[in-house]
């Protein structure tokens, strides 16, 4: 490909609307454009990557055992309606009717589809195990699009589906397609951690993300310092801290005004934070009051609470009535004296606490010496806290937990017969018996990883392509396009790297060079060669690394060798 025919629109400015590195570096390089809030389109330099990513998942999809299909972005909510998630989905579901009013979805994802596919064909073990994938786009109508098509509207998905005849056979599965993932995004170049993750609205038992390290990224994850232990901050498993042993006083309720917060309450009454209890008020989508109480300076971990109340799927912060409804008075709450028949969740550290101070539900007053296991009767006790820097490890003995930040660019997870159960999707096993089928599903985001790749890898200049995935390999600059012998040469140059099978750009724009080296920089080729006057005057050829900005400079018999070198060691 010739830099006068590519259809690149770099920019010199960032738009507005691009807050983070690889969205703003997408832009500029003339990756993407926008076409609506959430939407992208992915220009020729970017859909290269975008084919790279895919090319490389489906080599490891097909050597784990999956098998290519493609299914009809369109669903019908007939097969929502049979697993349950027609309205359980919530308003991320793109919802549209066909002309006889009847309703379909855009895919959100395809549990269902493959589902009602195998369910029809699959009738005996010995079909099993079956591995289905596709890469396809899928519709979310996320709540806050963002970050361009790290967070779209509109994104392309590989999603695997495994079938097996049992537990062990979909364990298997799922182990193949961790290898596969883990062997996808070392191939892409990309510096990741799988974590232990929460299944979310996919359902299912065991989940891992795949996330790829990244200081501005969206996922917050917790590894020990000790032991492999690795998790999401959704899933971060907590061991409850023991206060040091106290003799319970007797409970006592004190003035303490204007202390609607811990820290004023903690300074009024000179007392640490760890001694104090606070309380958060939720409400779910059915209006459902949830009171979460936890030591005054730790934080709710708002998935975990989901999931210690049976039924609830969304929280959003509480009305003030709704609380003063069963007793509660906000800034001053306390399990002691709400109405009976309240979900009240009880961190397990909080529940551990002696002699601590609480809300009296009433304003301007607390109790002290609050004893929770004496004191808060019937509540939910659980494991509600956000993970803190230092946190124990849950699993090792002496491990502590780190915080880093990251992208989500992929996610396994065993499902188990979830889907299977729901719409009736069962086989003969062994025996002639009728058993439901073992699932797993698997997706990667095609779109999120390249911006990931992105945010992972640049500097002020622009974007570091990892080899495996950069549009091109390497660049050939004819450093003055204008000069005849320059862009002679450049073109030889350009035709023997071509015939050496080197994925090669010749950038034969008639630009000043400046401009183009910018240009290099910004697309960030991950290998550069200039043919300039030197080359004219003594065959220098000079070569240059994006990564590490090294320049070295070959003979014209030795370049070729050197590139190909320098290409095999990035
Ligand atoms: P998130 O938590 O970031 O919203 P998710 O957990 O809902 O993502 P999955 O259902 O696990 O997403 O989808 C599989 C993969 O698809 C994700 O790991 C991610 O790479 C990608 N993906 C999900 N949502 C989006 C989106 N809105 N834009 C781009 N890629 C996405
Ligand atoms: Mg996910």
């Amino acid at each position: 490909m010739r830099a006068t025919n590519l259809y690149a629109p770099t920019l010199r400015n960032t738009p507005a609307e691009a807050e983070i590195a690889s969205h703003q570096l997408m832009y500029r390089a003339g990756l993407i454009r926008k076409s609506a809030g959430g939407m992208y389109t992915y220009l020729p330099l970017a859909w290269r990557t975008i084919r790279k990513i895919e090319q490389i998942i489906r080599e490891e999809m097909d050597a784990a055992g999956g098998q290519e299909i493609m299914m009809p972005i369109l669903q019908p909510s007939e097969l929502w309606e049979e697993s349950g998630r027609w309205g359980a989905y919530g308003a991320e579901m793109i919802r549209v009717k066909d002309r006889h009013g009847r309703e379909f979805c855009m895919g959100p994802t395809h549990e269902e589809m493959i589902t009602a596919l195998v369910r029809d064909e699959v009738r005996s073990y010995k079909q099993l195990p079956l591995m289905l994938y596709q890469i396809q786009d899928k519709f979310r109508d996320e709540r806050r699009p963002r970050f361009g098509v790290m967070r779209s509207r509109e994104f392309i998905m590989k999603d695997l589906y495994s079938f097996d005849k049992d537990i062990a056979g979909m364990n298997e599965s799922y182990r193949k397609m961790s290898v596969a993932y883990t062997n996808i995004f070392t191939r892409c170049g990309l510096n990741f951690r799988a974590v232990e993750a929460d299944s979310g609205a996919i359902g299912g038992g065991h989940s891992e993300e795949f996330t790829v390290l990244a200081p501005e990224g969206e996922s917050r994850i917790a590894c020990c310092d000790a032991c492999s232990y690795a998790a999401s901050d959704e899933k971060a498993a907590l061991r409850p801290i023991n206060a040091p042993d106290e003799a319970e006083l007797p409970l006592a309720k004190v003035a303490t005004p204007h202390t609607s917060t811990i820290a004023l309450l903690a300074e009024y009454l000179k007392i640490p934070v760890e001694k104090t209890i606070k309380a958060v008020a939720y409400q779910t989508e059915d209006d459902v009051l949830i009171l979460a109480f936890l030591r005054g300076d730790h934080e709710v971990n708002e998935i975990k609470l989901v999931n210690a109340v049976p039924g609830a799927r969304e929280l959003r912060m509480a009305d003030e009535e709704a609380i003063r409804a069963v007793g509660g008075c906000p800034g001053f709450m306390s399990p002691i004296g709400i109405k009976k028949g309240t979900h009240i969740v009880v961190d397990e550290t909080a529940m551990r606490m002696h002699n601590a101070v609480s809300g009296a539900n009433e304003a301007d007053f607390h109790y002290t010496n609050v004893n929770p296991k004496r004191d808060f009767g019937a509540v939910t006790v659980a494991d509600i806290r956000l993970v803190e820097e230092g946190d124990a490890c849950p699993v090792c003995e002496n491990g502590h937990l780190h915080i880093g930040r990251g992208i989500e660019a992929g996610q396994i997870f065993a499902l188990g017969t979830k889907y299977s159960k729901a719409m009736g999707a069962t086989f003969l096993d062994e025996a002639g018996k009728t058993q439901p089928l073992q699932m797993g599903c698997y997706g990667i985001g095609v779109g999120r990883t390249m911006a990931a790749a992105i945010e992972q890898n640049h500097d002020e200049h622009g974007i570091i392509w990892p080899r495996a995935i950069a549009p091109y390999e390497v660049v050939v600059v004819a450093v003055n396009a204008k000069a005849e012998e320059q862009l002679a040469y450049a073109e030889e140059v350009y035709e023997e790297l071509r015939a050496a099978g080197v994925d090669v750009l010749l950038d034969d724009r008639r630009e000043r060079a400046g401009v183009k080296f910018n240009d290099c920089d910004l697309i960030g080729y991950p290998v550069r060669i200039a043919i300039g006057p030197k080359t004219i005057e003594n065959g220098t050829i000079e070569v240059k690394i994006r990564k590490s900005g090294a320049l070295v400079n070959f003979a014209r018999d030795t370049y070729l060798k050197g590139v190909q070198d320098m290409l095999a060691a990035l």
